[in-house]
């Protein structure tokens, strides 16, 4: 979409209407970036640089306190962020540390992206051949970042640009560039520029495709479970005209999954990571299941036998149910990590997406009570670590999320002590677009109101710090509500919902499972979507 829309920018006089985007010198933009005031963010405040600002410290500091703001509590989170998002605009309006600073890698596929909502691009191996450090600093990453700091708006960046668009302030932009914000870091942009080399300080790594789950949203090229599917039984034919998991889709867009310990980007990894390690803040490790590959295990290691980044924090996405004895292995490195204090914190995402039998349906393979005892375990045994449940949601995520919001606030009132160890992130789901909150009739979207009234009635205070919801959470969930309640076209909602109908009626037929007795709440959707379906066939 041209920039120039956008009527609240249209005083910047960077395009020529005949000839697109006119660039500024990377020199030029250097400079500026040389001369802005870096802000002093509350998370690297000392008290003394605290009480001057008048913020009372009401519980721990380290990005997941609150200060007290006029007498309302604050979190130093949102406080922070917002100071992020305000000095990167005066960079430019279009810019994020996130293409900088922060990256995921695809090893099995050999792809990247600054991080999960633009496609993931192809590294090139001619790029990664003259320089390993290109598995994150592609030529067609810098070609995003020259845009960015030029104030044009990456086609790719499209999810932020909407969420902008429609009114809310506060983007993901604003969240990833937060996240890799230090002191010292518009410094390093000014010298890096759109053409140098920057050190990421997050990052994702997927080393291998194979997982023991194969979630209803998932892909062949993400979990070994979904390939053996697709291999039996071919993809899924939605009456839209659309294949789902189609595994000729992955041989055609170059997707197979190389999991083999020749794999060049995973050479190119290994090779690259001893140069990023010291200055890293972030490095998690995501999949398939981390927990089935041994390339988790050798990170562990590496950072055991080198511990010369005490500030590190390491992380895993999981699906918290492993085979065979995965699960103790994960936490006797855990412990020897914390014993010799060469992390600073370990983070386990536990993927989730609902509670009990309907979090199981969602996620074919997994064994509910299995993953709340190993997590359980986790919380009791650890020393420096939290957990953040992530929560794809989806239409089938809606009935249990009152049940998994009160389960959040028990756990956090049994572990967090004098630290927060129990999170939780509800990135709304989009592909495939059948299984998204859009399809549910609005009735069904209440169960968010309760969720947002049960939390606002739980939020943290001064008397209960770590106990309760924080505003910033009670925001987020407010965005999955009105994201979810903005309207559709009525022949999108038809053909969503009648691929929706086709995919769990075969679903059932293939596993042997049974979406009516397990999701009783969403019977006028199962109408709904049955209509759509036979008026699509006729
Ligand atoms: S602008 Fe948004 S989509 Fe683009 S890199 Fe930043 S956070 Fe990701």
């Amino acid at each position: 979409m041209c920039f120039l829309q956008y009527a609240k920018y249209a005083h910047m006089n960077i395009f020529d209407k005949v000839g697109g985007p006119k660039y500024i010198s990377e020199d030029t933009i250097k400079r500026k970036i040389g001369e802005l005031k870096e802000p002093k963010l509350v998370t690297f405040m000392s008290d003394a640089e605290r009480e001057q600002a008048k913020l009372a410290l009401v519980n721990s500091k380290k990005g997941d306190g609150a200060v007290a703001v006029d007498g309302n509590l604050k979190s130093i989170y949102a406080i922070d962020t917002r100071k992020v998002f305000e000095i990167i605009n005066q960079v430019s309006p279009s810019m994020c540390l996130a293409k900088w600073y922060n990256v995921s890698l695809h090893i099995p596929t050999g792809k990247t992206h600054s991080c999960y909502h633009p496609p993931a691009h192809h590294i090139p191996l001619a790029e990664i051949a003259l320089d390993s450090g290109a598995i994150h600093n592609t030529k067609h990453k810098k070609e995003q970042r020259k845009k960015m700091l030029n104030g044009v708006r990456p086609e790719e960046c499209s999810f932020c640009w909407d969420i902008e668009d429609s009114g809310e302030e506060l983007s993901d932009r604003a969240y990833r560039s937060k996240d890799v914000f230090r002191p010292g870091i518009l410094q390093e942009l000014a010298k890096d520029g759109h053409s140098g080399n920057p050190l990421p300080r997050y990052v994702e790594v997927n080393f291998n495709q194979a997982c023991n789950f194969k979630c209803a949203y998932c892909s062949p090229h993400l979990s070994t479970e979904w390939q053996k599917e697709a291999e039996k039984h071919g993809p899924y034919l939605l009456p839209s005209g659309g294949k789902h998991n189609d595994l000729q889709w992955m041989i055609d867009s170059n997707m197979v999954p190389d999991n083999g310990p020749n794999n060049p980007y995973l050479k190119a990894f290994w090779d690259w990571f001893p140069s990023v390690y010291p200055t890293l803040q972030t490095f998690r490790m995501t999949g398939g299941e981390p927990l089935m590959d041994k390339n988790t295990f050798k990170v562990f290691d590496y950072v055991l036998e080198k511990p010369i980044n005490p500030n590190l924090h390491l992380s895993i996405t999981s699906n918290c149910c492993p085979p065979g004895d995965q699960w103790n292995k994960f936490l006797t490195s855990l412990s020897a990590l914390e014993d010799a204090n060469a992390i600073d914190h370990f983070m386990l995402y536990c993927s989730l997406d609902s509670w009990g039998k309907q979090a199981e349906y969602i996620r074919n393979g997994l064994d509910f009570e299995v993953m709340y005892d190993n997590v359980t375990k986790f919380l009791r045994q650890g020393k420096k670590h939290s957990l953040t449940f992530i929560v794809t949601f989806n239409a089938l995520s809606i009935p249990g999320w009152l049940e998994y919001v009160k389960n959040i606030l028990k756990l956090r009132q049994e572990f967090n002590t004098n630290r927060q160890l129990i999170w939780f992130d509800v990135p709304m789901l989009m592909d495939p677009n059948w299984l998204s909150l859009k399809i549910l009739p609005k009735e069904n979207l209440k169960v968010l109101e309760e969720s947002i009234a049960f939390m606002r009635e739980h939020l943290e205070s001064k008397e209960t710090p770590f106990k309760g919801f924080k505003d910033y959470e009670v925001d987020k969930v407010q965005r999955l509500y009105d994201w979810a309640n903005q309207p559709v076209y009525d022949d999108e909602l038809s053909s969503a919902r009648a691929d929706f109908h086709a995919f769990f009626k075969e679903h059932d037929s293939r596993r042997g499972t049974n979406f009516e007795t397990t999701f009783p709440e969403l019977s006028e959707l199962t109408t709904l979507a049955e209509e759509a379906y036979n008026i699509l066939r006729k």
